[in-house]
């Protein structure tokens, strides 16, 4: 599974982590403001990022939180009507981490409830909401018969991922190929907003090694962050270069997976 692809060049998997307002739905303390900018990924990224997939031809991964699908089911529909694959991320985008395993069991069942109802979709792959899986929701994806998760990084490479009799394929991500962490920034968090060259050199510099290892990539983006006007353009000129490389081929999850397992 850790062998080289057949491929000789770079495996780039785009991931959207459709959060909208999930985020904050489960803060104490939240105004109208912090929702909106959650709001903005939906209203104004998705078509974005839609559109340019579409000129460009190239699949994508949407990790959809069951909540994101029950408020916006046209939104999650026009995205499988594209051809694009959704992944389960939680219902309320809730973190695994310290909650009972009811809450955690509720979680996903919620989850998976919602993506069927709006959109007939039962998703094969998993990301936990603010990448923290647990044992716990590690033995709920098993059980319930999941082929993948993509919330761990503990190899650059596809891996499985184990604790005690528990394994599940991993499609490893990192935060440094995340654009939550160069430009997330909110009222309550806080954060910081870095230059957007820092997020270019590291997503074109991973790119770029995991091409002469022969190896895939997967970056990570949320239509509120990376859909803001000036992000946007950074992406569709970087989009528009991999798409003419021969060196760089774009697959979904689910595609990424079935190579993973046939090694
Ligand atoms: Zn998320």
């Amino acid at each position: 599974m850790s062998r080289p692809g057949a491929f000789a060049g770079a495996t780039v998997c785009l991931t959207f982590d459709v959060d909208a307002e999930s985020v904050y739905d489960a803060r104490e303390r939240v105004g109208l403001s912090s929702v909106s900018h959650g709001r903005f990924g939906i209203v104004r990224g998705l078509p974005r990022l839609l559109g340019v997939l579409d000129r460009l031809g190239l699949p994508a991964t949407f990790y959809v939180p069951g909540m994101t699908a029950r408020r916006y089911p046209d939104a999650i529909r026009a995205l499988v009507a594209a051809g694009h694959e959704l992944g389960h991320h939680g219902h309320r985008h809730l973190e695994s981490l310290g909650r009972p395993l009811e809450q955690q069991a509720r979680e996903l069942d919620e989850g998976l409830a919602a993506l069927d109802d709006v959109a007939g979709v039962r998703p094969a792959g998993y990301r936990s909401p603010s990448w923290e899986l647990t044992a716990e929701t590690l033995g709920l994806l098993v059980d319930a018969g999941f082929a993948w998760d993509s919330s761990c990084m503990g190899d650059d490479r596809p891996y499985v991922e184990r604790h005690g009799e528990l394994e599940i394929l991993e499609l490893p991500v990192h935060w440094s190929l995340d654009d939550w962490p160069f430009f997330g920034f909110d009222a309550v968090a806080g954060g910081r907003i870095a230059a957007l060259g820092a997020w270019l050199e590291a997503t074109r510099g991973e790119i770029a090694h995991a091409a002469a290892e022969r190896r895939a990539v997967t970056i990570t983006m949320h239509p509120e962050v990376i859909g803001r006007g000036y992000r946007f353009a950074a992406l569709e000129r970087l989009l528009q270069e991999l798409a003419a490389d021969d060196a760089v081929r774009f697959l979904a999850h689910r595609q990424l997976a079935a190579e993973a397992l046939a090694t």
